[in-house]
């Protein structure tokens, strides 16, 4: 049985150094039934995103040139692991990955989500036929699978759901197969039709959620997620100084945190692990023998003694009052949110009163003009663009004082556990 999910993002194998990093991490874990998840390396995904569009919107030559800066990037990942020792049949199934990768750049006359799925996979594929070819070098046998034959999904190309049901089926078979002691190792983000002719993806970040479907479909024990931070932290590094690390959150945390736009879990992970009980540690692969955070179904007593903040960026705030005075009841907010609903506009915050609804959804032009539109017979549409939605996860009398000196409050909101600020 595979007890254990490791999942690898980008960062963590970005160079030949993070990879054999990697390496060093698996090689002490090996006998532990793991299954290992691959991210793209390092920025792959955007760098593949920029040769599509090149290939899409311009002439062939500057596609072909940055996928030559992306070919250019792994070969140097491949020089720094194997040298001179550089296997030939590796090679040239690097080289076919690549000219596959090129065949479907070329047709263009396909709808761009689609074609998105299908070349932008690449990336995925190329990075865990690499990290195979390392791990075998280094001793650790690893079996390497095609996700897109595992996650079976709908043809939503760039964001793919699940057929649970199918995947189910396909993933619990590794169990009957596993060989006890053996590496499995396949790509995150990446799924495929039920057919078996066209690849899929999960949406940007979905490696940690592919870590999550293999997880519960095999009944395993733990998902850790390696991070190049010590586990969770109660505020992204880059933004608030003094950050501490959250020792254990239970599941449900994780989604409001994940909810409120922390983005170090993608936010389908959690459910998939909360049905099955299955504990996700986040861990450190730069500092791997500091504890990781747990997330788990417990309810531990120093769980909400740590405040944590929470930015996201780029809201739109949109206030909405009827025309004919008439007050903001559960008819009319039916009817807004009942355009809402088909808009997909999802709202992050929302806030009520006599004659007003208040709401900041991720700022999307487009869907504000649409949204407008429907409304505007028996509503006034008020809207600011640009804005910050600020979270305080169980706050203190002082909690993000600092953050806020100087910025101009918009909304606030208080329930017992939560402060929110919608500011500009
Ligand atoms: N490689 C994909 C991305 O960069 C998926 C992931 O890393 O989770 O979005
Ligand atoms: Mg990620």
């Amino acid at each position: 049985m595979i007890q254990k999910i490791y999942k690898f993002g980008g960062a963590s194998v970005k160079d030949a150094e993070a990879v054999r990093n990697l390496a060093d991490i698996v090689s002490q874990h090996k006998d532990e039934d793991i299954l290992l998840v691959v991210s793209a390396m390092g920025k792959t995904t955007n760098m593949l995103e920029k040769v599509l569009a090149d290939f899409r919107e311009h002439d062939g030559n500057l596609g072909m040139k940055a996928l030559h800066e992306v070919i250019a990037y792994h070969d140097g990942i491949i020089d720094g692991l194997f040298g001179e020792e550089t296997n030939p049949d590796f090679a040239e199934t690097i080289a076919n990955l690549f000219i596959e990768l090129w065949e479907k750049l070329q047709k263009t006359d396909v709808p761009y989500d689609y074609q998105y799925d299908q070349t932008v996979s690449y990336g995925e594929l190329i990075s865990t036929t690499i990290i195979q070819e390392y791990l075998n070098k280094r001793d650790i046998p690893a079996r390497w699978l095609d996700a897109r034959k595992y996650v079976i999904t709908d043809d939503t190309f760039r964001a793919a759901n699940p057929d649970w049901d199918e995947t189910r089926l396909k993933i619990s078979k590794l169990n009957d197969e596993h060989i006890r002691g053996l590496v499995c190792l396949t790509q995150g983000f990446i799924g495929g039709t039920e057919d078996g002719k066209h690849s899929t993806t999960l949406g940007r970040e979905g490696s940690d959620f592919t870590a999550a479907i293999f997880a519960n479909c095999l009944d395993a024990e733990e998902v850790t997620i390696w991070k190049d931070v010590d586990g969770l932290l109660n505020a992204d590094p880059k933004r608030f100084a003094d950050t501490v690390q959250l020792p254990h959150i239970p599941y449900s945390e994780a989604i409001e945190l994940a909810f409120y736009g922390a983005t170090v879990i993608h936010p389908k992970t959690i459910k998939p692990l909360q049905n099955k009980n299955i504990t996700l540690k986040v861990q450190s692969f730069l500092n791997p023998d500091h504890e990781p955070t747990i997330i788990n179904g417990e309810h531990r007593k120093d769980d909400e003694g740590i405040p944590s903040y929470i930015i996201k960026d780029n809201q739109t705030l949109v206030s909405i009052t009827p025309r004919d005075f008439s007050f903001m009841n559960v008819h009319n907010l039916q009817v807004i949110f009942g355009v809402c609903d088909e808009l997909h506009i999802h709202a992050n915050m929302i806030q009520t009163s006599a004659l007003m609804l208040s709401f900041c959804f991720d700022g999307d032009r487009q869907k504000l003009n649409l949204l407008r539109a429907e409304l505007q017979d028996a509503f006034r549409v008020r809207y600011n663009e640009g804005l910050q939605l600020f979270t305080v996860r169980h706050y203190r009398e002082d909690s993000g004082k600092d953050f806020l000196k100087g910025r101009k409050i918009l909304v606030q909101q208080e329930s017992r556990s939560t402060m929110q600020y919608v500011i500009s």
